[in-house]
């Protein structure tokens, strides 16, 4: 894999984050068809190379065909979702206060609040998401929408396809007359390139999705700036599954094979894979405990992204089956030769909640499953995992107190809460939220997902009083 990624230099870095710098402003000025003609004719672009760029994709993650077609079909939906959103006026809303006579704090001047592009914003890609998160992915799409050049750090799992995918950009770019700059690309396995490019002082906002290790460095290099700038992290989630004894009793069957398929798809290589299956001490969660145990024993995932995910994943297993709170329910071993199985385990409540290392996102199909004596107990293991993209809670159907205390917990840690279904797949949506608190994201009142990404790359301004010219341009001077 390596001989096929370049290394940027420091000189390449710096030119392409100039060039980027040198058209931010003419981006930011841009009309909304201009920046919704741009983002269509990208997903055209990648429906047309669709064969060549699964193909592609499928040699260097193992995803398999089939889900990378649907994730390029989601790719492209995403950039024509973020066109709509910019041709309905999403990335110029402004509020208008007409001035109020007489004195304060009742009468006020004239106040225009308008929202202006950050600037150029680096975009770490995703090992995990070779198409949704990578090159023209959510970060991407919603920052050209608002109106940001992006300098992207490609992903070196996959150097070809990300070179392929920029280069039907530039080719789309170049056609649509959008400058060169708008969009730019630098690669490589160093460190330094990923550093070099946030500490640049044209860069104004990061968006990054990977490890809590990795996102953590970049945030230290950023606030280590003279101006430290956004930094927009999803660095890792362990998903909590509450599964009431509700649920358990009537579709415990059922609920067993949806968890253990969703917990292996992908080889667990989401970051909304399920981690932790929370319930209640009971025969009725026994039985399901078991066919979960049984149902993930037949699970059969493929490879993971790269060898370097597999030896964490491999790592994270170990050092779980052999801490002295696990007990192991699954039967499968894992073989460095072989692709991963599913590992499930059981941990005591209340050592779950004394331990963060068992709170640990381990990448890949692993879960833990916690048999709670009482509510307030199943209340303090969530209040313990601290922040999660998502919760799912399966058995609140009913307006009761049991109810309203887990759906208040939940909401507490996560930046979604599900009454049905898994959370592995997130809908590209303007109510879709994908954050949470701290590690789930480093900014948890912004999302990742959805239309409302494209608010992460917009500052408002407050035009006090300002001129009938101004007003009249919607706040855009020129
Ligand atoms: P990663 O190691 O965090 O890398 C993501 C990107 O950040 C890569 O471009 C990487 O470049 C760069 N990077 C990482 N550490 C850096 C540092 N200290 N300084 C500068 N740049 C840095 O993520 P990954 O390679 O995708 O997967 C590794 C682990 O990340 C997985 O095992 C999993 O735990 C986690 N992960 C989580 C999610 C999620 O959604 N939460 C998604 C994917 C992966 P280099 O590779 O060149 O260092």
């Amino acid at each position: 894999m390596s001989q096929t990624i370049r290394e940027s230099s420091s000189a390449e870095i710096d030119s392409a984050v100039s060039r980027a710098a040198t058209v931010a402003h003419a981006w930011a000025a841009s009309d909304a068809p201009t920046r919704s003609g741009f983002l269509r004719r990208l997903a055209d672009g990648l429906e047309a190379e669709r064969d060549q760029l699964v193909a592609l994709a499928n040699e260097e993650t193992s995803l398999g065909p089939a889900r990378l077609s649907g994730e390029l079909d989601r790719t492209a939906f995403q950039l024509r979702a973020f066109a709509d959103a910019v041709d309905a006026g999403e990335a110029f809303q402004v509020i208008d206060e007409p001035a109020v006579p007489g004195a304060p704090p009742a009468g006020h001047p004239h106040l225009l609040r308008v929202n202006i592009p950050l600037g150029p914003v680096a975009m770490f890609a995703a090992s995990n998401f070779p198409f949704a998160f990578s090159v023209l992915g959510g970060d991407t799409a919603s920052a050209l929408a608002a109106g940001c050049p992006v300098v992207i750090k490609a992903h070196p799992a996959h150097p070809r396809l990300s070179r392929a995918v920029f280069a039907m950009a530039s080719t789309v770019a170049d056609a649509t007359g959008v400058p060169q700059g708008v969009l730019e690309m630098v690669e490589g396995t160093s460190k330094e390139v990923g550093i070099h490019l946030v500490r640049h002082s044209a860069i104004a906002a990061v968006a990054f999705t990977g490890s809590l290790a990795g996102g953590t460095a970049l945030q230290k290099e950023i606030q280590g700036r003279e101006n430290p700038i956004p930094f927009f992290g999803e660095l890792g989630s362990i998903n909590p599954i509450v599964a009431l004894p509700v649920a358990v009793r009537e579709k415990g069957q059922e609920l067993a094979k949806t968890l253990a398929a969703s917990i292996a798809l992908g080889c667990g290589q989401f970051c909304t894979s399920p981690g932790v299956l929370l319930t209640l001490q009971g025969e009725a969660t026994d039985r399901f405990v078991q066919q979960l145990a049984q149902e993930m024993d037949a699970q059969a995932p493929h490879g993971m992204l790269t060898p370097g995910i597999r030896k964490a994943f491999d790592e994270g297993v170990a050092r779980l089956v052999s801490h002295a709170a696990a007990r192991r329910l699954t039967t499968g071993e894992q073989n460095a030769e072989k692709h991963p199985v599913p590992n499930l385990v059981e941990v005591d409540v209340q050592e779950f909640i004394s331990h963060p290392e068992l709170r640990h996102e381990i990448f890949g199909p692993s879960c833990i499953v916690i048999k709670a004596g009482s509510l307030h107990e199943l209340q303090q293991a969530l209040q313990a995992v601290g922040g999660t993209l998502t919760v799912t809670v399966w058995g609140a159907e009913a307006d009761d107190r049991e109810s309203h205390a887990v759906v208040r917990s939940a909401m507490h840690v996560a930046g979604r809460v599900l009454f049905a279904g898994v959370p592995t797949g997130v809908a590209v949506t303007r109510a879709q939220h994908h954050g949470g608190p701290w590690p789930a994201s480093t900014a948890p009142q912004t999302t990742s997902v959805g239309l409302m990404a494209m608010h992460r790359f917009l500052r408002p301004v407050a035009l006090q009083d300002p001129p009938a010219w101004l007003a009249a341009r919607a706040g855009i001077p020129c």
